[in-house]
């Protein structure tokens, strides 16, 4: 199959060749010309296999006759975080040099100013987080009864608990009779059926089964004895020593064990930098920069990075524990083995790790192979003297940590949203009480207050 038997116009068929692609990957050769005949469309395709394009590049053909007009967007992209979004921004300049549509990108963290220039001029393709969205809508800077076409990028994301209630919002705010794309590498049973009511009797595209990890990862798991979490930053150290890593990203469950992570292995002469939520907006963007360029060998981070980005030589994903959701393990180790190349994922599992880890491997279903290291047990043992180690596991910070992944799926994420959801974007897991907690004081957060 080459891209002109798809139906896109000349002019995109060359900014294609500019771009470097020869063929349409699976999911842009099914998606496309279902895109540009108006069908609503379900895509689901393994990380790394151009999912973006696949939308992109029919939207662009679908906008190209018609014009915008001040403070309504002809259509809008929804991503869950502000570097996704942006990326997805860039991708639409990438593939629409030829073509003369406006674009403005509304995501949380920078001025307000840019944007609503942007608006007033009128836009053909928004691209957005929820949150900045809303922002905009409530102060009167956007209207969306003129949006033709809605894609919603890590569908499944965007539309579990944290996310759902801002996007009920917002689709309720468009036409009714639009075309609806939703694109994933994973979809949970529940969460298609819920997608179901943005949707018009939509064509599901399936290029591979929902979870599958791309096959250009090689996946390891290094099991480790302790729940200790010097022996895990131990074990973390010597993985990566180990191979031959050119750059790779750690993902933790936590921020603050991004922080800890990160200074540790800064500590023990690794070139590794932070990125979560909690980080402002101008840190964050430098450090991802210095990372897509090669400044930066490690990048420790909370899922916040785990959906979306697209740096196509990440050598390495490691992961500080299994991830309390185990479709987030398809989505972390995914930032490697992108768009063809090869790359490799480790994952530390402790015994605690035990439970989340059971349900990565069910959900992947693959054999995972074991990676052992020669004398990490020892080293590890000789960490702790044997007679104190099982007491201070079991009082120390191993505990917390079973604590908080049992916490992470479910009620904790829900109540832990604020409407901003643009602001805590990826980052599923409240930090840790620094202080007890003694009661609400005079402050009652606003998701107490809602009726149910
Ligand atoms: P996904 O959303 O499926 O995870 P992306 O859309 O981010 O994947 O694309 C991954 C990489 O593949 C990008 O760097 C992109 O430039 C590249 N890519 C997309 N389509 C093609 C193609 N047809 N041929 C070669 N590379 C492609
Ligand atoms: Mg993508």
């Amino acid at each position: 199959m080459t891209f002109d038997q798809l139906g896109l116009s000349e002019p995109l068929l060359q900014a294609i060749t500019a771009a470097g692609y020869t063929e349409p990957t699976p999911i842009q050769s099914q998606a496309i010309p279902s895109v540009l005949s108006m069908n609503d469309v379900t895509g689901i395709a393994q990380t790394g296999t151009g999912k973006t394009a696949a939308f992109v590049l029919p939207m662009i053909d679908r906008l190209a006759s018609g014009r915008s007009r001040a403070r309504m967007p002809r259509s809008l992209v929804i991503a869950p975080t502000r570097e996704l979004a942006a990326q997805v921004a860039e991708n639409f300049e990438k593939y629409g040099v030829n073509h003369k549509l406006t674009m403005a990108l509304l995501i949380g963290g920078v001025s307000f100013g840019d944007q609503d220039k942007a608006l007033m001029q009128g836009v053909d393709v928004l691209i957005a987080t929820p949150g900045r969205l809303i922002d905009q809508f409530e102060r009167g800077k956007l209207l969306l009864t003129g949006v033709e076409m809605l894609v919603i990028d890590e569908a499944d994301r965007m539309l579990d608990m944290g996310f759902i209630p801002d996007i009920e919002r917002i689709c309720k705010l468009l036409p009714p009779r639009r075309q609806t794309l939703l694109f994933s590498a994973t979809m949970p049973p529940e969460i298609a059926k819920l997608a179901a009511q943005f949707q018009n009797d939509p064509k599901r595209i399936e290029a591979s089964r929902p979870a599958q990890t791309a096959d250009t990862i090689s996946q390891y798991v290094v099991q480790l004895k302790s729940n200790d979490h010097k022996a895990r930053r131990t074990a973390l150290r010597r993985v990566i020593e180990s191979c031959d890593v050119k750059n790779g990203i750690v993902f933790c469950n936590r921020k603050t064990e991004v922080d800890i992570v990160a200074k540790s292995l800064t500590k023990h002469g690794q070139d590794a930098a932070p990125i979560h939520g909690d980080l402002p907006q101008s840190y964050r963007t430098q450090t991802l920069e210095k990372f897509r360029s090669g400044d930066l060998k490690l990048l420790v981070a909370s899922d916040v990075a785990a959906r979306g980005l697209d740096i196509p030589d990440v050598g390495h994903v490691f992961n500080y524990s299994p991830p309390p959701n185990s479709d987030d393990y398809v989505h972390r180790i995914g930032r490697t083995g992108r768009a063809g190349r090869s790359g490799e994922s480790f994952t530390l599992v402790c015994p605690e790790d035990e439970k989340l880890w059971d349900a990565v491997k069910k959900r992947v279903q693959k054999e995972i192979e074991v990676y052992t290291l020669d004398g990490l047990d020892d080293e590890i043992a000789e960490l702790q003297p044997p007679s104190r180690s099982s007491s201070r596991s079991r009082s120390g910070r191993s505990d917390r940590s079973t604590n908080n992944n049992k916490r992470g799926n479910s009620e904790q994420t829900k109540s832990n949203r604020s409407r901003k959801s643009d602001d805590r974007q990826g980052d599923f897991l409240p930090p840790a009480p620094s202080g007890p907690v003694v009661g609400l004081g005079d402050h009652v957060p606003a998701f107490l207050q809602k009726s149910v």
